[in-house]
Order: C-alpha cells, then sequence, then structure tokens
C-alpha cells in the first residue's frame, strides 16, 4: 500500500511542469522529479544521492557559512514564500536562471529540504548572487531592477520582432510571444529547443557564429512542422556576453519578410520595367550627376554617340566625344545653373557629336533631376534622332523650291514662247502685205520680199518643231529611224545648207583623214549638228570665225564646234541641257531662242549611246563636243528607238 501511495506520489510530481527536489537533513538528493530531469539534463538515477549543491555552480554553494539550501531556509521568514532568483547549473555546465524555493518539512533526522524551481524564460540580464524578489518591497535597489526587469519584459514581448534567447549549448532559454507566434509552437515547446537539432544548416552556421562572438544574419522560409505554414523570415544572431566577456550565449531577432518581400518583389518587377522602358526605348537616355558625368545610358544613347554605354559611366561628354561634346556639355550646365529644362535643341553628328557614318540630326532636351524636396541629383538627357523627320522636311523643302522653280520657267517660258512665236509674224505679214499691194498695182515681184517671208515661215517652223520634239521626248515618242551614215559627209551637208544664214560669219571645217560612219538617225543627227551651228552664230558676234572639227579617236567620232560668243558662266553648264534652260548672259531681248536645242540635242545624242558636252567660259566663247560611237565600234546595239508601248 506504501509502495502505491509512494508510486502514486511520484506520478502526480511528474506530471508537475516545474521542477522539484527532495533531499534528506544531508542535503543529498533523495528525489527529483521528470521536469527536473528535462531542464537539468540529468537521469534521475544519476542524481540520487548526490548533493544537492551540485545542481548549482559552485560559487553559489555557500553563502554566510550555510550552504545554499541552508541559507534560504534560513530566510525562509523574511522571504514569505517567495521565490528566488538563483542560477542553476546543468549537467553540461551551462547555467539556467530559475526561481528558486526552499522548504523544509518532518524534524531533525527525519527532515526533508524541498527545492522547487522555476524557469526564467524571459529574463535575460544574470544574477552573480540570489537576490530577493520582493515586488514593491522595500529598499530601492530592489525597486529599482524590479522596474527595469519590467520594462525589459515589456520591451520584449512588445516588440515587433520574434526574440529568443539560446545559451552555449546551444539551447534556447528564452523567447517572447512573437516569436513563438512566428514559428507556431508554444512558448514551452520552444523553450529547452536544441538549435544543433534544426535541419537548416545555415540556421546552424548562424548560432555557431553567434557564439563564436560574431553577428550573422540568415534569410529563409521556415516551414511551421505543425501547420506547415511557410513564413519568409529573416534571423539576425547575435552573441551575448557575461561580464566577465565571455560569450555566454546568443540571441536571435526574428522578422517575419512576408511584406518585405512582397514589397521588394512588386519593387523589382517595377524595377524591371522600368529598365526595360529605359533600355528598349527608340530615344537616347542619360543622367548625368552634378559632376555632369554620366550615371546611366541606355542602348539608344550609346549607339548615337557611336561609344559601349560601359564606357560613358563616370565619365563627361568632353571627355567621351572630345570639342563636339563640350559644345553639347553647354546645355545640361545651364540647367544646373538655372534650373530650368533645355527642350529640343537640334544638333547634328558631323557639327557636335562626332559620330562617324552619314550625317544625322539629333533634336537633345535636357532637364533637371530634383529630389522631392527640390535638390538638384543631376541632368536628365533625352535624345532622339531626328534624322528622318528632317530629311524628310529637306526633302519637302526641296520639292517646294522645285515646284516654284518650276512655275518660274514655265511662266517664263509662256511668255518667252508667245515672244518667240510671235516675232516672225510681224514681219511675215509686212512681206505679205507688200506682196499683195505689188500685185494690185500689178508691180513686179521682188523675190527678196518672198525670200524673206519664206524664212520667218522657216523660222515659225521650226519654233513649233522644237516644241513638238520636246513634248515628244517628254512623252517617250521622239521616234528614232538609225541607219548607217556617214557623218563625215552629214556635217558637210549641214555647213552647206547653213550658207544662207551664216551672214558675215564664217565656217572653218577641220574634216577627219578618213570617212567616218556611224548608225544613225540622220534627220536627228542633223537636227544636233544645225542646232550647235545656229547657237555658235546665233551667240557670237557679227563676222566670228566657227571652227567645226570632226576627228576619230578609238572607234568614237568627236564632233567639236567652237564659237568666239558669249560663252556661259560656269555655274550655269551644268544646267544648259535642261528642258527651257537659258542662260542668263543671254538676255531674251538679244538672243531669241526658247531652251529647247540642247535638250532635244541631248536626248538624240545620248540615245545614239553617244555625250553632249560643253567647255566654256563666261565671254570666252564655247565649244560644244558631240561624240558617238562609230559604226565599227563594237558596242552592243544601242536602243535607238524607244520600246512600242511609247508609239502610242
Ligand atoms: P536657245 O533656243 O535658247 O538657244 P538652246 O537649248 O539651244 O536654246 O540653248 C540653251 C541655252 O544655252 C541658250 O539659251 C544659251 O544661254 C546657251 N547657249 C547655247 N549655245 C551657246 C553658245 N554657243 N554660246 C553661248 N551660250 C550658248
Amino acid at each position: 500500500m506504501a509502495g502505491g501511495a509512494a508510486r502514486e506520489l511520484e506520478a502526480i510530481l511528474d506530471a508537475a511542469v516545474d521542477p522539484f527536489i527532495a533531499c534528506g537533513p544531508d542535503e543529498r538528493i533523495l528525489h527529483v522529479n521528470a521536469a527536473t530531469e528535462r531542464l537539468l539534463g540529468w537521469d534521475r538515477e544519476q542524481l540520487l544521492g548526490r548533493p544537492v549543491t551540485d545542481l548549482f555552480p559552485s560559487r553559489l554553494h555557500r553563502f554566510h557559512g550555510l550552504s545554499l539550501p541552508r541559507y534560504l531556509l534560513s530566510r525562509r521568514k523574511k522571504l514569505g514564500g517567495r521565490p528566488t532568483r538563483i542560477f542553476a547549473r546543468r549537467r553540461d555546465g551551462v547555467e539556467l536562471q530559475v526561481e528558486l524555493t526552499v522548504g523544509a518539512t518532518g524534524t531533525q533526522g527525519h527532515e526533508r529540504i524541498v527545492l522547487m524551481m522555476r524557469r526564467l524564460h524571459e529574463v535575460i540580464d544574470s544574477l552573480e548572487e540570489p537576490v530577493e524578489h520582493v515586488p514593491g518591497g522595500p529598499g530601492a535597489g530592489a525597486n529599482h531592477e524590479e522596474t527595469v526587469d519590467r520594462l525589459y519584459r515589456l520591451l520584449v514581448e512588445n516588440a515587433p520582432l520574434g526574440i529568443f534567447h539560446f545559451d552555449r549549448a546551444p539551447i534556447i532559454t528564452a523567447c517572447n510571444e512573437r516569436f513563438s507566434s512566428l514559428i507556431g509552437t508554444s512558448k514551452r515547446n520552444l523553450v529547452g529547443l536544441q538549435l544543433f537539432t534544426l535541419s537548416d544548416e545555415n540556421i546552424i552556421a548562424c548560432v555557431r557564429e553567434a557564439l563564436n562572438g560574431h553577428s550573422c544574419d540568415y534569410e529563409g522560409d521556415y516551414h511551421a512542422l505543425t501547420t506547415g505554414k511557410v513564413t519568409p523570415v529573416r534571423i539576425r544572431f547575435a552573441p551575448c556576453y557575461s561580464e566577465d566577456g565571455s560569450v555566454e550565449g546568443g540571441v536571435g531577432i526574428v522578422e517575419d519578410i512576408t511584406d518585405r518581400r512582397r514589397v521588394e518583389a512588386e519593387r523589382e518587377e517595377n524595377l524591371a520595367q522600368m529598365d526595360l522602358l529605359f533600355r528598349g526605348a527608340p530615344v537616347g537616355i542619360g543622367f548625368l550627376d552634378t559632376n555632369l558625368r554620366y550615371v546611366r545610358v541606355n542602348e539608344t544613347l550609346a549607339r548615337i554617340n557611336g561609344l559601349p554605354a560601359e564606357a560613358h559611366l563616370g565619365r563627361t561628354l568632353p571627355e567621351l566625344l572630345g570639342e563636339p561634346g563640350a559644345i553639347a556639355e553647354q546645355g545640361p550646365r545651364h540647367v544646373l545653373r538655372t534650373g530650368e529644362p533645355l527642350v529640343n535643341q537640334e544638333s547634328t553628328s558631323d557639327e557636335d557629336l562626332g559620330a562617324p557614318g552619314p550625317r544625322r540630326y539629333f533634336a537633345g532636351s535636357f532637364y533637371p533631376v530634383r529630389t522631392p524636396d527640390g535638390r538638384i541629383l543631376g541632368v536628365g538627357v533625352l535624345v532622339e534622332d531626328i534624322t528622318e523627320r528632317k530629311l524628310a522636311e529637306e526633302e519637302r523643302a526641296h520639292l517646294y523650291r522645285e515646284a516654284q522653280e518650276a512655275i518660274r520657267v514655265r511662266d517664263d517660258f509662256l511668255s518667252i514662247a508667245s515672244h518667240e512665236l510671235k516675232t516672225p509674224l510681224t514681219p511675215l505679214s509686212l512681206r505679205l502685205a507688200t506682196l499683195e499691194r505689188r500685185l494690185e498695182r500689178g508691180e513686179n515681184l521682188d523675190p527678196s520680199v518672198l525670200r524673206h517671208a519664206r524664212h520667218q515661215l522657216t523660222r515659225l517652223t521650226g519654233l513649233i518643231n522644237d516644241l513638238l520634239d520636246a513634248s515628244r521626248i517628254e512623252a517617250g515618242r521622239l521616234a528614232l529611224h538609225p541607219e548607217s551614215t556617214r557623218f563625215d559627209l552629214l556635217v558637210e551637208q549641214t555647213l552647206a545648207g547653213m550658207e544662207g544664214q551664216k551672214g558675215n560669219h564664217t565656217f572653218d571645217f577641220e574634216r577627219p583623214r578618213e570617212p567616218i560612219s556611224v548608225h544613225g538617225d540622220t534627220y536627228r543627227l542633223e537636227q544636233v549638228i544645225s542646232n550647235l551651228l545656229e547657237n555658235a552664230l546665233k551667240y557670237s558676234p557679227d563676222g566670228g570665225n566657227i571652227r567645226v572639227r570632226l576627228s576619230l579617236s578609238d572607234d568614237v567620232a568627236v564632233l567639236s564646234v567652237t564659237d568666239p560668243g558669249i560663252g556661259i558662266p560656269e555655274d550655269q553648264q551644268q544646267q544648259l541641257f535642261d528642258r527651257y534652260f537659258r542662260a542668263r548672259n543671254a538676255s531674251t531681248r538679244s538672243y531669241g531662242g526658247l531652251g529647247l536645242g540642247l535638250y532635244i540635242s541631248r536626248d538624240i545624242v545620248e540615245r545614239h549611246g553617244g555625250r553632249i558636252w560643253v567647255e566654256s567660259e563666261a565671254g570666252r566663247g564655247s565649244t560644244f563636243y558631240v561624240a558617238l560611237p562609230t559604226l565599227s565600234a563594237a558596242r552592243p546595239a544601242l536602243p535607238l528607238a524607244w520600246p512600242d508601248r511609247h508609239l502610242h
């Protein structure tokens, strides 16, 4: 029965949460409960018979000449059942802070000393000696300590961070509610947890670091064993020192970084989007610091500057681009000085930026980049390649000028043409009136009057023919009928045909040494020769000598007509062969003409595979050249007639 009662008592004591130790009068242990085994790391059998002071650090074994249990017993009355805070020593030597209550039962010889401990989880300060725990009791020191202690507890408990303390073992000796809720396990389960039994190697490494006196940060996902919930946490491990300066354990400060992770992820995504926008922008974007050194540039700006993006960083515009860079830097410099933006400053590649390749046009904008409180951080640079736009603008302006010119030419032409066409009509009608009068009076007809009338008619016909030819050329309908032609004879005949027109001029013909044949349209080639001869007569003073020369050079017949006339200013020689073009020195009043002869001649010559050009100096005469391939020239057949579609 007695054994049964003892076993029942033992079971009850084992169920108790706090450690319980019973000793005999010799202070040797007679009994410990399971909580004692758990807290102090001993097996019950190992403790039985040992002095109870083995459960405390040796420095605490004696007080005022009494053993620890006896000392505390002697103060029992004064304490009135309140516990004393003290260090207990675990089997492995680690000291734990506990509240200890000592009591005694039985009479001498059968005396039983009972020690009851309560683990102090939350208190992290250390005490060398047992101190009476008197809440609100007398004594300023105790009172002060109590206040600090309470504050400390409040601080730790209310911290928005999980906090836990571990000893050298390393076993968790204390933690706050936040920690236990973060981990999802009760405080009671956490205190006493051996950290080296955790599966996360990184946590273990950090604990070791802290025990070696270093701080260490851990970041990872905590998987709650019970709920399976995953919480991203960041834990800062730091060592805790005892008063002698040695590491007695460490603390872990745990932060739930779920929100921070989300915010970071969002920020990262935003940044990634911004970065994509920045990189992919078809506009050059850059940022200069207040020393006007590039901090960032995108690929487009790097391309515009003709340098890799990395080459920009930390460098100024003049350092990057030399003299043009120094010019370009005036923009951002102005922004720094005035705080005002500069928008759409236009520049070109060869003037400002020095990039190789064809000339490009850019529009640059510079603007101050400020902090929210208005301080200038640097200068934003936006550079847009506006080459296409500029070229289109230039093209439009060019077309506009051409259109204006075409209108002017047309107006000039209309007035010239009407004047030219009218000019022969007056003498013609005069001659006809004379003839009519003579006929009426029965007088003899004067052949010279008829000849003059005929001359005016021929002139009129010539003008009209030129107009028709020009419009045929425009429409691609001037047909050629090529055949084998003796070009030397053709020149000779044309010269002979002009005898009547040459007035006091003289012709000087230098013949080729041998006959020259070409494959050409006789009528049209004669038109070219007579046009050159007529111009030579028209634009040179009466009585001037006109030299005509035909020669052969490498299967090419070269005809030249040289006159001592007014010549052609150099800047207009290129345009002579354009439709309606008349050089400025050939005034309409002094020299009639429609500006079509050379245009028609060039078309005819080029369609014979030849070339026509002029060498001249204003006031010093001109030489016109026509080069034609000879019949014997081994050249591909010439496209002398336009394709059929032009003929309808
Ligand atoms: P036009 O009927 O005006 O003479 P052309 O086409 O034959 O037309 O000549 C075009 C222009 O070239 C002339 O208006 C004249 O200004 C210039 N030109 C042609 N031949 C000569 C020349 N021998 N000497 C000086 N100017 C000439």
